[in-house]
């Protein structure tokens, strides 16, 4: 008989079923059997009398221990589902805090495509150093950042030169025991000579990753070209039927910045969205990242092809780019997931930070308090990107995939929660780095703030490391002035 994992806490939010997000349950508990959620509800006497038995004999595991009598330890803290990131860059991770107070294609210069040119010059050199592949180093340190903010399932965009470390990714992401759907990115067009592509090229790559590591349930790959800006017609078409012959989403950037929007304007006498769904690869299945520079027109095409937005209002905002009409999409039914980004132009994973920034952005632009309520953002980072992204997570019912978090209330900031308060606590007092516990899949990540599956102490010196030898590097390297065509577009983060 497997041994089944409970928790109980002051607080459950399950925000589940559907038609009943809005609950919020006093000394709420969850019941796990292997991966999946058996139970979720109040801690009554029935469940008591039910579950203490099995707990006297070993066969319920109880987070945070039991009395000597079985009584489950009722947690200070608020147990609701595990966060879903719908998009982020995993390679980002060590170069928080480089060329901030710049825009986007400076960034990208000064951080982004420096950081890979560092790596790529020193490779030898930095595999002899940490003893494995210093792609490995960077995306270690996103899972522990991952979850430190409690996300246990994400979309990875693995653009520009880390189309090429699929293996990698794979392996921190089975390290860390999370959830992960892989954009693998690809470009025809205004990048880096080298690392351009033929659709065959690229279309080779995703069967071969789909082949090696796709397992449809912790890991999948999907296409994910950069953006609209350096993907040409012919191999987005190639990669949207890929995508469709194997039932995936597709994912890309679109209109972060005016300046790609003019770019399109002056070349196709169109928008990014409308240049999308002109070669046909909007639908309900294509997963837009930002859409900040987005017209009456957009909005209309967006809502007509049933594509999705991911809105990231930390990178939007830190690098001066805009924010997108979220109240506008959210008017016309477009499902909007909110997001961080990478580290690189985000500094950090906070999930709950980039919720509230979200709303409190929307609500001052309109002048207007009632918008965005603590209960919508939530669900914007929970159930609505794991429907986007075909995940059975981010709502605690039975039979959904078993990622919880317990949110600790017993900070000074989150001092006094109650039941009435508990949702909008985690979105306005939070720092939303209480998190004590983390299950993911059914497997404890994070015990009492100690992850279990990742050696924390260990990525944080080889990262550290990584970043004291990009910093001396920085010093010397000749600067970088190729980001795309700066003077008619840029590429994206
Ligand atoms: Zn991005």
């Amino acid at each position: 008989m497997p041994v089944d994992l409970l928790m109980r806490a002051d607080f459950l939010i399950p925000l589940g079923p559907a038609g009943a997000r809005d609950r919020r349950i006093a000394d709420g508990y969850v019941l796990a059997r292997g991966r999946t959620l058996l139970e979720a509800g109040a801690w009554t006497a029935d469940v008591a009398d039910r579950l203490i038995p099995r707990v006297l004999t070993g066969a319920v595991d109880v987070i945070g221990g039991a009395s000597p009598d079985g009584t489950p330890a009722r947690l200070p803290g608020i147990l609701m589902p595990a966060l879903v990131k719908a998009h982020g860059h995993d390679h980002e991770s060590p170069i928080i805090g480089v060329a901030r107070d710049e825009p986007l294609a400076d960034w990208l210069d000064h951080a982004v495509n420096l950081f890979t040119g560092f790596m790529g010059e020193q490779r030898e050199e930095l595999e002899r150093a940490f003893g494995r592949s210093p792609n490995l180093v960077t995306y270690r340190k996103a899972r522990l950042d991952d979850l430190a903010y409690g996300i246990t399932s994400s979309m990875v965009h693995h653009c520009n030169h880390n189309k090429y470390h699929i293996e990698e990714i794979f392996e921190a992401n089975r390290e860390a025991g999370t959830r992960m759907i892989v954009a693998a990115g690809s470009q025809d067009r205004h990048y880096d000579d080298r690392i351009l592509d033929t659709p065959e090229e690229a279309l080779a790559r995703l069967d071969e990753a789909n082949e090696r590591f796709g397992d449809g349930d912790m890991f999948q790959v999907i296409p994910g070209p950069d953006q609209f800006f350096s993907n040409g017609p012919d191999l987005l078409r190639a990669l949207k039927d890929w995508a469709d012959r194997n039932g995936t989403l597709v994912h890309i950037h679109s209109s972060e910045e005016p300046r790609t929007t003019a770019w399109f304007r002056e070349t196709y006498g169109m928008t990014p969205v409308a240049y999308g769904e002109s070669i046909g690869f909007l639908d309900e299945r294509t997963i837009l990242a930002h859409q900040v520079n987005c017209t009456g027109e957009d909005l209309e095409i967006i809502r007509r092809t049933k594509a999705r937005v991911v809105h990231n209002p930390l990178a939007n905002t830190i690098l001066g780019s805009g924010m997108p009409p979220v109240i506008d999409m959210l008017e016309k039914g477009i499902p909007v997931a909110i997001s961080t980004d990478g580290s690189g132009s985000a500094d950090n994973q906070n999930i709950i930070n980039a919720a509230r920034l979200a709303s409190q952005f929307q609500k001052a632009l309109h002048q207007n308090a009632r918008l965005l309520t603590a209960q919508d953002v939530l669900e914007m980072v929970t159930c609505v990107p794991a429907a986007m992204l075909g995940m059975h997570v981010g709502e605690l019912t039975p039979g959904r995939d078993a990622d919880f978090i317990l949110v600790d209330t017993r900070a000074p900031n989150l001092t006094p929660t109650r039941l009435d308060n508990c949702v909008e606590n985690l979105i306005w007092a939070a720092n939303g780095n209480e998190v004590r516990y983390v299950v993911g899949a059914g497997r404890v990540l994070v015990d009492d703030y100690r992850f279990t599956t990742l050696d924390a102490e260990e990525i944080k010196n080889q990262v550290q490391d990584l970043s004291e030898r990009f910093a001396k590097y920085r010093r010397t390297a000749r600067e970088i002035q190729k980001t795309g065509a700066r003077s008619n577009g840029q590429e994206a983060p």
